[in-house]
């Protein structure tokens, strides 16, 4: 899409290729709901989305979530803010305090130490385990082989986790990372999916999906100048 659409039209274009997603394979289109993936953008295309009457997030990154929102969620509060990317420990109760869902929860340390975080942030997120489908060495998340491990101690620790996230490896078919991730969440009863991006959410779609986090597609290519 041409970066002179305003996000709102974008917004639109978004819901209506997720409808058609929906549609083609035969699922209800409410059955899909869009996190507008803002992270490193500026904030006028965020309160551009705002304006537009959007109110489903997602960040990847704690601080940056913090100075962009700690001020600004005050005057929403139907807003959902969703972290979709990697959460150290010592940054857990600050995460709780700020998100109403953390979709990364990927490690035995992390399950460790949400609970005290979330007792101390006075919040209970919703919790998603972060699959590692493609078993990455550089990529956050648990291998497939250890996923009935972690949920295990998530139990143990006291943690409803509530579906599975995943990020499929750059240059492969995306489609047998979705079917893999929807296998697992179906196997452990897990309801949310949370796959597809701007390049693949389509796809996701078709594989189950209930949670796709667009963030180009909505708002424009990010700018390099803010890494
Ligand atoms: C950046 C990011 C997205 C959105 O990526 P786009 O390609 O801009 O849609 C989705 N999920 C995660 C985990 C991300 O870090």
């Amino acid at each position: 899409m041409s970066d002179a659409l305003s996000v709102s039209d974008r917004l639109s274009s978004v819901h209506s290729r997720i409808a058609a997603a929906a549609k083609a394979a035969g699922r209800l289109g409410d059955a899909i709901a869009l996190t507008a993936v803002s992270k490193q953008q500026p904030d006028d295309r965020v309160d551009a989305a705002l304006a537009a009457g959007y109110r489903r997030f997602g960040e990847n990154r704690v601080q940056e979530a913090q100075a962009r929102w700690g001020e600004r969620r005050r005057g929403y509060a139907d807003l959902e803010l969703r972290l979709i990317g990697p959460l150290q420990s010592n940054k857990a109760a600050a995460a709780a305090a700020l998100f109403d869902v953390i979709e990364t929860v990927d490690r035995a340390s992390l399950v460790k130490a949400l609970p005290a975080a979330m007792e101390k942030a006075g919040r209970a997120p919703s919790l998603l385990v972060q699959v590692n489908t493609g078993q990455e060495p550089q990529k956050s998340g648990v291998a497939p082989g250890g996923l009935s491990a972690l949920l295990d101690l998530c139990g143990e620790a006291g943690l409803k986790i509530d579906g599975l996230m995943c990020i499929p490896p750059a240059g492969e078919p995306a489609g047998p990372h979705f079917a893999l991730l929807a296998k697992l969440a179906a196997a452990h009863g897990l309801s949310v999916l949370s796959m597809g991006m701007s390049g693949d959410f389509e796809t996701a779609i078709r594989f189950g999906a209930t949670h796709v986090r667009v963030g180009s597609e909505v708002f424009g290519a990010r700018p390099q100048t803010k890494p």
